[in-house]
């Protein structure tokens, strides 16, 4: 038996391609985003505890009362907003699980949606899936900014929603106020739908801050704010995340979310609202991060690969066109397979393959593994 495809252009994810290939020649990993060094032994202890002490079943769909308030209580405490976790926190698994909802509860057949590219690649499938159409604008290489009279411009009377990501993967760009200005005037005219992905929220550097939708009422009204715990936590395999609406989006979001998973892993929410308690964990992970790209920054900077800027995630972008011409695609495989370092080529988060000469690459890795894979970049 066969079906028609409903996502006849869509492949397996360049996250499980690059991931397998680096296996299968043992290659250093820094395509996939996750941390290669271990969770703190207090949250693990804390999941062992609630899964010990029989909180085993189902719970409640709309998330564990107690994470919700805490997710509350960080978001009043960082951005200044007052939620109401029973009508507008909703915890679910993964932040993929919260885009797929958000975008599944607000898309119609005919609707256009505003993509930036380069996208992460979880967007425009659900766009697609849901019969509307993706209206592509890239960010600027090499700066990545954003051109809002574009955007703008872009804007029809079909135009329902805009898809943001910021700090953005895999180009590490960060939204300045003006970029929020921007935003704001266009949304407001045009009166659109926001889904912001903040999944890297905590993970900003050199002492800028995170724009996050909900700082201001009037976007926050109009957003669905989608972060996870697999960022913060390095714990990207416990697919934990949440969204964050007005009521009425919520009210949506969770007609969807309750038949896509109903709810997510009870011993591992009771575990994050222990532990979200312990703020200096997010509120450290910021220098934690930034070191570890000032590391490889570092050990790179006598190779022939460039760096972009990188203001923010895990990811640096690094320019390989003094040592190749060759498609990103096919210098990454090369990479790899040749040398042993795996990263991600950008090509494949726009919708024309956009190409260039750079490559992604995942610093939430050992000291002693980025120190690796650098020696081998420095040779090449
Ligand atoms: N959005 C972005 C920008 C991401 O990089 C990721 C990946 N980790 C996700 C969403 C998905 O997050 P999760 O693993 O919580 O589903
Ligand atoms: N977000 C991770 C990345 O960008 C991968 C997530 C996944 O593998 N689905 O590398």
């Amino acid at each position: 038996m066969k079906i028609r495809s409903k996502l006849p252009d869509v492949g397996v994810t360049i996250f499980t391609v690059m991931s397998k290939l680096a296996a299968d020649h043992g290659a250093h990993n820094l395509s996939q985003g996750f941390p290669d060094f271990d969770v703190s032994p207090d949250l693990i202890s804390l999941v062992e505890h609630y899964m010990r002490s029989g909180h085993n079943q189902y719970a409640p769909m709309q998330g564990i009362p107690v994470l919700r308030e805490r997710i509350a209580e960080k978001i009043r405490d960082l951005y200044g907003a007052d939620v109401d976790p029973e009508s507008q926190v909703t915890v679910t698994s993964g932040a993929t699980e919260a885009l797929f909802a958000a975008i599944s509860a607000t898309v119609r057949p005919g609707d256009e949606v505003i993509v930036l590219e380069p996208a992460y690649d979880s967007y425009v499938p659900v766009v697609t899936l849901n019969g509307g159409t993706p209206v592509y604008r890239q960010m600027k290489y090499p700066d990545y900014r954003i051109d809002w009279d574009e955007i703008g411009d872009s804007v029809t009377e079909k135009t329902k929603l805009i898809i943001l990501n910021s700090p953005h993967n895999p180009t590490g760009k960060v939204f300045s106020t003006d970029d929020v200005a921007a935003l704001k005037e266009i949304v407001q005219r045009n009166g659109l739908l926001i889904i912001s992905d903040e999944v890297y929220e905590h993970i900003i550097f050199d002492g800028a801050g995170h724009e996050s939708m909900l700082r201001d009422p009037e976007l926050a009204d109009r957003s669905f704010v989608v972060s996870s715990f697999g960022k913060t936590y390095h714990t990207t395999g416990w697919k934990i995340g949440y969204c964050v609406a007005p009521p009425a989006l919520t009210d949506e979001f969770r007609k969807i979310h309750q038949f896509l998973t109903f709810a997510t892993s009870t011993p591992t929410q009771l575990a994050y609202a222990e532990f979200l308690q312990k703020r200096n964990v997010y509120l450290e992970l910021p220098a934690f991060y930034q070191q570890k790209r000032d590391l490889f920054l570092d050990l790179i900077r006598e190779s022939r690969f460039k760096p972009l800027a990188c203001q923010g995630t895990y990811f640096q972008m690094l320019d390989y066109s003094e040592i190749s011409d060759k498609a990103d695609a096919v210098f990454a495989e090369w990479l790899t397979v040749e040398k042993g370092v795996a990263a991600i080529p950008p090509s494949v988060f726009y919708h024309r393959q956009d190409d260039h000469s750079v490559l992604r690459f995942c610093f939430a890795k050992k000291d002693d593994t980025l120190k690796k894979a650098a020696e081998i970049l420095c040779k090449i």
